[in-house]
């Protein structure tokens, strides 16, 4: 599933090629992926000039001119792809727009766990999926005393912890495997147990690895490409997200990456170094 580093990665190269120009055309070939998609989608976006694309959590954000917002999430196998002139389209594009310099965008979603609505900007805060999203790991305000005070009182391992949500935003099985890793942290551990100097080190390596995987394009892990049509690079810097067996790329580590499951997902680590 695409996490922080995918849908940044998607929303800057949208960004970079949406901004400042104006929607032509709208194809729908579906009426509903996850959730059904709005029906005034077509008339909405026509003739619209995008102001910025952003993104909060795993969502894609196209803020267009007067008052509404087009809202993407990739779900499990989305992408969106750019072409500077029409492509042709693949039986998985749901959804593809025409900008007003010939360049066309495809939604490809084989799975079809994405979802597209439409909201307002005045209501962003207390749309149904952001009322409850936790702070971005990569803002400002996500500080050592933050973290430790969402950790200090938990009993849940804090790698499962760190997949909520509600906690931080934006994190998935990937970057929180390999976040606990350079930290040298067990994901097996209650998340209070973490001591302030581990919080800190937890933090700086969250924030390093995200920023790490952005710098890459991502993971292409499955279906994930960048917008550009080229793969992530972040897979190749796996250390052990999907390495069981191998051995602990940690200098002076004789470990051997191990996988478990915790709430019905695979969590990787080295049993050796990650105490
Ligand atoms: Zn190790």
């Amino acid at each position: 599933m695409p996490e922080l580093p995918e849908v940044e990665t998607t929303c800057r190269g949208l960004q970079k090629h949406m901004a400042g120009t104006v929607i032509q055309q709208v194809l729908l070939s579906r009426s509903n992926l996850r959730k059904p998609v709005p029906d005034n989608l077509g008339s909405i976006l026509s003739g619209k000039k995008v102001d910025q694309v952003k993104r909060r959590g795993k969502y894609i954000l196209i803020f267009l001119e007067e008052q509404y917002v087009l809202l993407i999430h990739l779900g499990m196998s989305g992408r969106i792809i750019h072409a500077p002139q029409a492509i042709p389209r693949d039986r998985h594009d749901h959804f593809c727009w025409q900008i007003n310099n010939g360049g066309w965008f495809h939604f490809r979603d084989p799975r079809r766990f994405g979802l597209i609505d439409l909201l307002k900007k005045i209501e962003i805060d207390d749309y149904v999926l952001f009322k409850n999203l936790g702070p971005e790991p990569l803002d400002d305000t996500f500080t050592n005393k933050f973290l430790g005070q969402i950790l200090q009182k938990r009993d849940t391992p804090i790698k499962t912890l760190l997949l909520n949500q509600q906690i931080i935003a934006g994190i998935g099985n990937i970057y929180a495997c390999e976040s606990l890793f350079y930290a040298g942290i067990s994901p097996l551990r209650p998340a209070k147990s973490l001591d302030k100097n581990e919080v800190n080190i937890l933090r700086d390596m969250i924030r390093q690895t995200l920023n790490k995987a952005i710098a890459a394009g991502g993971s292409s892990a499955r279906d994930y490409i960048q917008p550009n049509g080229e793969m992530g690079l972040f897979q190749h810097q796996w250390v052990v997200y999907d390495q069981e067996g191998k051995a602990c790329k940690r200098l002076s580590c004789t470990g051997t990456i191990k996988r478990s499951m915790q709430a019905g997902r695979s969590t990787f680590y080295c049993p050796c170094c990650q105490q």
